[in-house]
């Protein structure tokens, strides 16, 4: 049986291991020059950034990938935790460094507002239930089902609070403003509103605040390194440098991709780990079928999008550390923007990582290498990111410079991604970084299937599908979509982690 893969992003990656080990020949074809996707890297005048994801969490779901292979993690990619989390800057001032540790966690809350400790246990108490209640159904296994659903008693889902968004439900545990926006920003980690997503995206925060994040040695790029190389050891071709432009069927199965250069790659099955959207949109012959579909898919909500600054600035800043979060005056107001009126937010909430505090390298000395973030809208007619980005950019740098940290006449190197640049460069939907939104009670379970319906042999991984966006979730998708292929073409079934 042969498999072709197109995309080496993290999703894909994971579905060529997971083929690999089971015996199939497995071929990825990326059109990038380089492996990882979203997560990628770039280096410029003595600066190295990680170019994508900086939050790296579920642990246990990449070493389960690599024991799968026979292998361990350590050998590949050495993570270390990161200990505070992260650093929270609020408008009046305000400071909070989230740890998992409890005690260090409670001493923080204490000095915001000591009434919230209580709530906060209890909100810790309320995400590891939604975890355990929904993690078996929509997070470690295949798609749900309304046979699974059923299995859950309906009494766990309304504990799970289905029917809550997720601020009212942190609402109901802690009363300062400055905790609830704390929590409320889990819904971001998948594009979303906090005032629009449900309480069960409670779940981030149980991931992150109970079992901690992961930086890997040398870069987050590492990872996706990482997982590259067991591929190729376990025999997985990969090719870069290689768009794919059509994925050919016959009888309304597929056959064979073809490439841009034209040529023919035949394959028993494939697995597309680009946004399904696009797949419907531009890979796939518009059939009857598709169209229909696609124009469903067209008409969905997607996920928020970003815009990144890279810096390198002349400059080290003792009072930052290697995650932080200047927060917005109001919250509401800059998801209204994002997601009401289509603009980047006019007051956002900036997200600055800095790998150079943990690894020296990624910075000339005196310097440091930093990564900013801001949520933004999918690409929409209402904001022009071809003429505004840089004005945009400089706006940001003068909100990070009300928080004390100016840095505009000390930057040696300035670049810039935006949701343009994410949609050319990972085939991403409208720049939408988590596919389709997560907004509403059953986005669950309005997500894409990773067996597509309208073509035979044709499987999808990547956050776009189940079970989501964010680098654990893809990395299951790939699992999901091999044990797809194997029990459809009558291989051994491997067991989710
Ligand atoms: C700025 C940013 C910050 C993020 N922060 C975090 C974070 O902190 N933590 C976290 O967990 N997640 C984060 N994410 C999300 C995370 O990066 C993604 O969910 C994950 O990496 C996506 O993996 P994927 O499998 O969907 O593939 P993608 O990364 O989307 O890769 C798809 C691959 O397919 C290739 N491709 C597309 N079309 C074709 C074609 N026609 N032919 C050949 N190849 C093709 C693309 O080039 C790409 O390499 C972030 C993402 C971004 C952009």
């Amino acid at each position: 049986m042969k498999v072709v893969i197109i995309g080496a992003g993290l999703g894909g990656l994971s579905a060529a291991i997971h083929l690999a080990s089971a015996g199939v020949q497995v071929t990825v074809l990326e059109q990038n020059a380089t492996i990882g996707g979203k997560m990628n890297s770039l280096a410029a005048d003595g600066f190295t950034w990680d170019t994508g994801p900086s939050v790296i969490t579920m642990r246990h779901v990449f070493e389960a990938l690599f024991a799968h292979a026979g292998r361990h993690l350590a050998d590949y990619v050495q993570l270390q935790p990161v200990e505070p989390l992260t650093r929270y800057f609020y408008p009046d001032g305000a400071r909070l460094d989230a740890s998992p540790d409890l005690r260090q966690m409670i001493a923080q809350i204490a000095q915001i507002d000591a009434r919230d400790i209580e709530g906060y246990l209890q909100f810790l108490a309320y995400a590891a239930r939604v975890h355990r209640i929904t993690g078996p159904v929509f997070i470690y296994n295949e798609p749900p089902t309304l046979a699974s659903c059923w299995r859950v008693p309906p009494t766990d889902f309304l504990k799970a609070g289905v029917l809550q968004t997720l601020q009212r439900r942190i609402q109901r545990y802690v009363r300062s403003p400055h905790l609830q926006q704390l929590l409320g920003r889990y819904a971001t980690y998948v594009g979303a509103s906090p005032y629009a997503a449900p309480a069960t995206l409670s779940v981030i925060a149980h991931v992150e605040l109970a079992g901690g994040v992961w930086y890997p040695r040398d870069g987050v790029y590492a990872l996706a390194q990482g997982m590259a190389r067991l591929a190729q050891e376990l025999g997985v071709q990969i090719e870069t440098d290689c768009p794919v432009q059509q994925i050919v069927t016959r009888h309304e199965r597929v056959c064979a991709v073809v490439t841009q250069d034209g040529r023919r790659v035949e394959a028993d099955a494939v697995v597309a780990n680009v946004d399904v959207t696009t797949v419907y949109d531009t890979l796939l012959p518009h059939t009857a079928s598709v169209v229909r579909r696609l124009v469903k898919l067209k008409k969905q909500q997607v996920s928020g999008s970003g815009f990144v600054l890279m810096l390198g600035v002349e400059k080290v800043h003792a009072d930052l550390l290697h995650h932080n979060i200047l927060f917005s005056r109001d919250y509401r107001c800059e998801f209204d923007d994002i997601f009401q009126r289509g603009i980047p937010p006019r007051d956002p909430t900036i997200y600055i990582n800095i790998t150079s505090k943990t690894d020296r390298q990624h910075a000339p000395p005196g310097c440091e290498n930093w990564f900013v973030l801001v949520n933004a809208p999918p690409i929409g007619d209402r904001f022009d990111w071809h003429t505004q980005a840089a004005y945009y950019g400089d706006r940001v740098l003068e909100t990070i410079a009300r928080f004390g940290f100016d840095v505009r006449g000390h930057i040696r190197s300035r670049h810039m991604l935006t949701p343009l640049d994410i949609a050319r460069q990972s085939g991403a939907w409208r720049g939408a970084l988590y596919g389709l939104s997560a907004h509403g009670r059953f986005s669950a379970l309005r997500r894409p299937h990773n067996r597509c319906s309208d073509v035979a042999g044709l499987y999808f991984a990547g956050g776009a599908t189940h079970p989501g966006g964010g680098t654990p979730l893809v990395t299951l998708s790939g699992q999901v979509a091999a044990n797809m292929i194997l029990r459809d073409m009558g291989g051994s079934i491997q067991r989710l982690p």
